[in-house]
């Protein structure tokens, strides 16, 4: 199921990171404890009174001169009402309305996405009057945050979760496989596209003012019904998208939620960036199978030891993604392309793969015998039985004793044994320990 989009907008410092931040606070926690997952994040998830969300702090971009800025605020702007369901227009009571707040108003009125103003920096009660001016900005109730003190947090999501909309969604039977290409841009997946549904044809361009619609491809290869999601994104040009890797970001995350494997797409040519981590990272997060595909093969001098070497290079800079295979290809002259779409079938049935509860338990109890779970201050941490809850990703319980005695590591070597039982090649295995109960 997709997510909704939540963006937050408005100029430099009224402190949209801080309260991304503050949304996205627990989770981010989570993630960082894992090695090579990136810290600079550009969007992250949420969830409030049963909702789940992603969320895109539009800020961050360098800037300087008066200029600079409002050509800096203008792209957030563009890009969080093409890819945003529901915009957070944040400005600030302490400078009070300003010039570039009007001028972010103006491009946000025009659209008719729904916009929630987050007046941030109330820092106190007695300041609550600082808010009545920004009724001027036209768009109902202000709302008063501040980031300093996590206050009105609660009722800002509140408000953006009452204004998104149901998302309708693209039905597909369960035996298509749903396919994402992400990548930066000129990586090669329109190219990648074109080969794959053998053809030169040319893949929807964009008409103007249907941006927003993702138009999805459906081929049938030996039998085998795949969809490639959001084609139409694929072929986006325009020189303040493509310049912005928040842009490809909001757009691959879309793809990624509504997709079963994701092609991690990686110029062989110029080797692996951060941008590539960013958004391996959320597929890995959303937990979708993953393949890492190594395009423009063709043009890369090889010998016998060219491709292990690059693999190594995948392997130290996606720690986190050990599981997904590697494609070396060329969209291109097609060379190994044939190589593709099997190991798409494959890890998407590894991805829905379901493994029997007495299997589960005989290998869990085997890595305890070898190896026995940590302990604390006396206390060893028992496992009293383990079952597959889920599917897609695959996902775990372990009943134990007392979960906070589990550690990352320990939980590291648990699943490498349950992959070394079962392979779930190509797709996250999410692993939670509860208390018996
Ligand atoms: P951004 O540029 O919009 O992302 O803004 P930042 O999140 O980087 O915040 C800009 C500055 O405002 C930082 O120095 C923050 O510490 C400060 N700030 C953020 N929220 C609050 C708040 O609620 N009250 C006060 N007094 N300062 C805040
Ligand atoms: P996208 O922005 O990721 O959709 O990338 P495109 O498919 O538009 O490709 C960007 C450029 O890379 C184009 O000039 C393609 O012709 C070229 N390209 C794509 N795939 C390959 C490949 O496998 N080998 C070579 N040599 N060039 C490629």
């Amino acid at each position: 199921m997709s997510k909704p989009i939540i963006a937050i907008v408005g100029r430099p410092n009224v402190g949209k990171s801080t309260i991304f931040n503050r949304i996205i606070g627990d989770r981010l926690a989570i993630v960082e404890d894992k090695p090579g997952v990136t810290r600079d994040r550009l969007y992250g998830s949420g969830e409030w009174n049963g909702r789940a969300f992603s969320i895109v702090d539009t800020g961050g971009i360098e800037i300087d001169g008066e200029d600079e800025i409002m050509k800096s605020v203008r792209m957030q702007a563009e890009l969080a009402v093409e890819e945003a369901d529901v915009i957070i227009f944040m400005v600030d009571a302490k400078s009070g309305l300003t010039h570039a707040d009007d001028e972010v108003a103006q491009m946000l009125l025009r659209s008719r996405k729904p916009i929630v103003v987050a007046v941030n920096k109330v820092d106190n009660l007695n300041r609550r009057d600082d808010i009545y001016e920004f009724y001027n900005l036209g768009f109902g109730d202000p709302i008063a945050i501040s980031g300093a003190h996590g206050m009105g947090i609660g009722d800002l999501l509140d408000a953006a979760i009452e204004k998104l909309p149901e998302i309708e969604e693209e039905h597909y039977d369960d035996d298509v496989i749903r396919v994402a290409l992400i990548g930066r841009p000129n990586v090669g997946k329109s190219s990648l596209v074109n080969a794959l549904l053998g053809e030169e044809r040319v893949i929807v361009s964009n008409v103007a003012g249907t941006t927003r619609d993702a138009i999805d491809t459906p081929f049938e290869r030996d039998g085998q019904k795949y969809v490639l999601i959001d084609t139409a994104g694929m072929r986006k040009r325009g020189k303040v998208y493509e310049s912005t890797e928040k842009y490809s970001v909001m757009r691959a995350l879309k793809a990624i939620e509504r997709a079963d494997v994701v092609l991690v797409l990686i110029n062989g040519e110029e080797g692996i960036i951060e941008q590539d981590k960013h958004i391996a990272g959320y597929a890995h997060e959303a937990g979708k199978a993953s393949i890492f595909v190594v395009n423009k093969w063709d043009v890369v001098e090889k010998d016998d030891k060219t491709m292990h070497q690059f693999e190594t290079k995948i392997r130290d800079h996606f720690l986190f993604m050990t599981y997904a295979p590697i494609v070396f290809l060329s969209a291109k002259t097609k060379q190994r392309l044939h190589k593709l779409l099997p190991v798409v079938c494959h890890v998407s049935e590894q991805h829905a793969l379901r493994i029997q509860t007495h299997l589960l338990n005989d290998v869990v109890s085997d890595a305890v015998a070898i190896n026995p779970p940590p302990s604390d201050k006396g206390r060893r941490l028992r496992i009293n039985y383990v079952t597959q809850v889920a599917v897609k990703p695959p996902t775990i319980v372990l009943f134990a004793n007392d979960p906070d005695l589990m550690h990352f590591s320990y939980e590291r070597y648990l699943e490498n044994k349950i992959r070394a039982a079962f392979q779930f090649e190509g797709t996250p295995v999410r692993i939670f320990t509860r208390k018996k109960s």
